[in-house]
């Protein structure tokens, strides 16, 4: 793993968080996305070097709706970059994590992304994330 690519933050109201976040960091977001087959929708900001990714569901059944539910809103995962994630995902396997994901899926903002279920991470839900290399 290579550094922490973002963070997710799963909130209720993506336009309330994006006026609200871009009062925190000083500028508004630079991408929404909708990821359709999470049902979700995205919103990202930059502050400085770092990401933060906004989450708000768009269906009953997403899991950031489930998310919500349980915890509230707040903090729903660390992305880690990574340069082959299916290497990657081979080796977490087999130092025992619970990868949900056998096969990278498409996430938001161009990227490849698998999870790890935080059962085996100390309650941290971990993405992994490989840019796509559209040449
Ligand atoms: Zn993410």
């Amino acid at each position: 793993m290579k550094k922490i690519e973002h963070i997710g933050i799963a909130v209720k109201n993506i336009e309330d968080s994006n006026l609200l976040f871009k009062k925190l960091f000083g500028k508004a977001h630079y991408k929404i996305e909708d990821v359709v087959s999470e049902g979700v929708k995205t919103s990202f900001f930059k502050s400085g070097p770092n990401k933060i990714e906004l989450l708000e569901a768009t269906r009953e059944d997403s899991p950031i709706a489930k998310f919500i539910e349980k915890k509230g809103e707040g903090i729903h995962h660390i992305a880690f970059a990574v340069d082959n994630i299916r290497k990657e995902i081979k080796r977490l396997k087999k130092e025992g994590f619970t990868v949900l994901n056998e096969s990278p899926k498409k996430g938001a903002d161009n990227k490849l992304v698998a999870f790890l279920h935080p059962k085996t991470t100390n309650g941290v839900l971990i993405e992994l994330c490989q840019e796509i290399d559209d040449k």
